[in-house]
């Protein structure tokens, strides 16, 4: 039996995709072979590649100033790559330090040459339980770039509106809530995220780039790290990897078929409504650290009285089916990750659980 899977990446799958990846796996299309087993250079590829190209691009809604590119190497190549081609000596980068994953792209780019934190909303203990209010976030107007987190994964909050930056080049790093709501992609130089939490398995980023923006970076870089040359190569600048791009595309197919951007921002918004809603009636037991005007509709995190409980929860939680809650080791307690794939009910069956469990142990 399939189990209900609140794993914050890679996470669960939407099951029509799974079904028809494995009808699929041994012949491709009546094509006698297997995707695993075509060519990244023939056609019966080409068109998965193309395909998943314009699928991203089509629901993004990318104007025609952007481009879409994959890459390998997840979102953390991204925290390099970035600075490279962005970042050039004598320059500035500025990041809003919101949440564990904006530190580590934040730290990478002081590798690479200046950057410096525009916010940092760390408290005492290391934890981040907001968004800062535009008034906190100090951008130098001569920054190269201002990069957010739009999803803080592990400490579970979001950005509602976008930064005004004045004209300094917009990045952000979607990897938890790219596709899962609206945006207006105009809005940015440069988006990227990882596809194992929203869009599919993991071993690819996704990448969409104003191509102006690109007449600016560094041209001196390692063909392998040069966005420019992805772009070139239409992401076949080397062996893609091509299961993951397949796996991709069905997960677009499948976002579309439920109504895009706007369909799935409406079914997670219920379902985050649902699941903070229990945390908020049970607050005498359950505690949601995120400040409420910042919480993620993608991933909540919350906690019960002690770190014992923590552990019986999802103990309890596993036995009814209900995994990959445990929170990240940064965060402690419980995340619960609502992606795309979660459906209405599913969350439907953990607030029943949370009840049932606050009244046992409460
Ligand atoms: C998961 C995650 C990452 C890291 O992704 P990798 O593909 O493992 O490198 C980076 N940023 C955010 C916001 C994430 O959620």
């Amino acid at each position: 039996m399939r189990k209900i899977n609140f794993n914050a990446g890679p996470a669960a799958l939407p099951l029509p995709v799974l079904e028809q990846a494995q009808r699929e796996l041994l012949d491709f299309q009546g094509t006698g072979s297997s995707i695993l087993e075509h060519s990244h250079r023939g056609p019966e590829y080409d068109r998965v590649h193309e395909e998943t190209l314009s699928l991203f691009s089509e629901l993004m809604g990318l104007p025609r100033s952007h481009s879409p590119i994959m890459v390998q190497g997840g979102a953390s190549l991204q925290f390099a790559m970035l600075p490279l081609n962005f970042l050039p000596p004598g320059r500035s980068a500025d990041y809003a330090v919101t949440g564990h994953w904006a530190r580590l792209a934040y730290e990478e780019a002081r590798r690479v040459g200046a950057a410096r934190a525009a916010c940092d909303t760390a408290a005492p203990d290391g934890k981040h339980s907001r968004i800062p209010s535009p008034g906190e976030l100090m951008i130098d107007p001569r920054a190269a770039y201002l990069h957010i987190t739009t999803n803080n994964t592990i400490f579970g909050t979001q950005w509602r509106t976008l930064p005004d930056t004045k004209g300094v080049p917009l990045v952000a790093d979607m990897c938890s809530d790219i596709l899962s709501r609206q945006i207006e992609a105009s809005r940015f130089a440069l988006i990227y995220a990882g596809a194992q939490k929203n869009l599919g398995p993991a071993g690819l980023a996704l990448i969409a780039v104003d191509r102006e923006w690109l007449k600016t970076a560094r041209t001196d870089l390692p063909d392998i790290l040069t966005y420019a040359v992805h772009l070139e190569a239409r992401s076949i600048y080397h062996t893609p990897p091509t299961f993951a791009v397949y796996l991709v595309g069905l997960q677009l197919k499948w976002i579309k078929a439920n109504g895009g951007p706007a369909g799935m921002e409406k079914r997670n918004t219920e379902k985050a409504e649902l699941l903070y809603g229990t945390l908020d009636r049970l607050k005498g037991f359950y505690t949601a650290p995120a400040e409420k005007g910042c919480r993620s509709v993608m991933n909540a995190v919350f906690r019960t009285p002690s770190p014992e409980l923590d552990d019986l929860f999802c103990a309890e939680a596993a036995k009814e089916g209900l995994i990959g809650m445990k929170g990240h080791r940064a965060a402690g307690g419980m995340r619960v990750s609502l992606y795309n794939a979660i459906s209405f009910d599913d969350v439907k069956a953990l607030s029943a659980f949370m009840d049932a469990f606050s009244r046992r142990r409460g």
